[in-house]
């Protein structure tokens, strides 16, 4: 089973549950450790910035006195791609953020012609090169120390052969996400022979969706990929969802 959940919204950016809701749900599904991963301060309309986030910082350092025995409890950041090689991570993130996670939204302002032309991509007007966003992606990643790329392939594609390659060598992880499975299988293979590794996350805007990986290992499985998920053990069981909850799912909202 997945043993941890890194990506989960809350009311704090456009979630429909508390922290502690979440906290409870994962301890539900028999997570050790769950993060509240909320947007990063650049998205206008969900993004998590000063002294909110701080006030976050401390529900979760809160939640996780309260929980420690029964789980554990991190801060994450979904950070938003700002420019080439650049996201809006806080200066402080590695003092405040437990985990990093990062990709292109829509919702960020395109501030250069980069990233004009990947709004362009977003909403469907240009193409980009995939190359270059991928390089875009890396070098932020390598920069702001990013621990995984949520949901690669949303929104702009990606090269999967030059990330791949690029998060191998930095030992940045690929998410496989639960809420939609953003790469094909043939895609997964290819960044599976290129040594990337993987993390599935949830992607959760529910409480009761927390700890949901059920299209994500669907995913792993059938591309031959799950050995390298980092947060897959493979001794303990799979814990049951009701029928119609990965369905349901993939209604979550547009944004994510
Ligand atoms: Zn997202
Ligand atoms: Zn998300």
């Amino acid at each position: 089973m997945i043993f941890s959940d890194y990506h989960t919204h809350t009311v704090y950016s456009h979630g429909t549950g508390s922290c502690e809701q979440n906290v409870l749900a994962a301890i539900e599904r028999g997570l050790s450790r769950i993060a509240i991963s909320e947007h990063g301060p650049a998205h206008l309309f969900y993004g998590v910035r000063n002294e909110r986030l701080r006030a976050l910082r401390r529900e979760v350092d809160s939640l996780a006195c309260r929980y420690a025995n029964d789980i554990e409890v991190l801060l994450g950041l979904e950070c938003n791609l700002t420019d080439f090689g650049e996201c809006d991570a806080p200066d402080d993130a590695p003092a405040m953020c437990d985990v990093l996670l990062l990709a292109f939204h829509k919702g960020v302002l395109l501030k250069s012609p980069f990233m004009r032309r990947l709004g362009g991509e977003a909403f469907g007007f240009t193409k980009n090169d995939p190359i270059k966003t991928a390089q875009a992606l890396l070098t932020a990643a390598e920069k702001y120390r990013i621990t995984a790329f949520s949901h690669p392939g949303l929104y702009v594609k990606s090269d999967i052969a030059t990330l791949a390659k690029g998060a191998a060598e930095l030992g940045v992880l690929l998410e496989i996400n639960g809420a939609r499975v953003t790469m094909s299988k043939e895609e997964l293979e290819l960044a599976n022979e290129l040594g990337a590794n993987f993390l599935i996350g949830s992607d959760a805007h529910k409480p009761k969706n927390v700890g949901n990986f059920t299209l994500a290992l669907d995913a792993a499985r059938e591309a031959g990929v799950i050995d390298g998920v980092l947060n897959y053990v493979p001794d303990l069981p799979e814990p049951i969802f009701l029928p119609g909850y990965a369905s349901e799912v993939r209604g979550v909202g547009a944004e994510s």
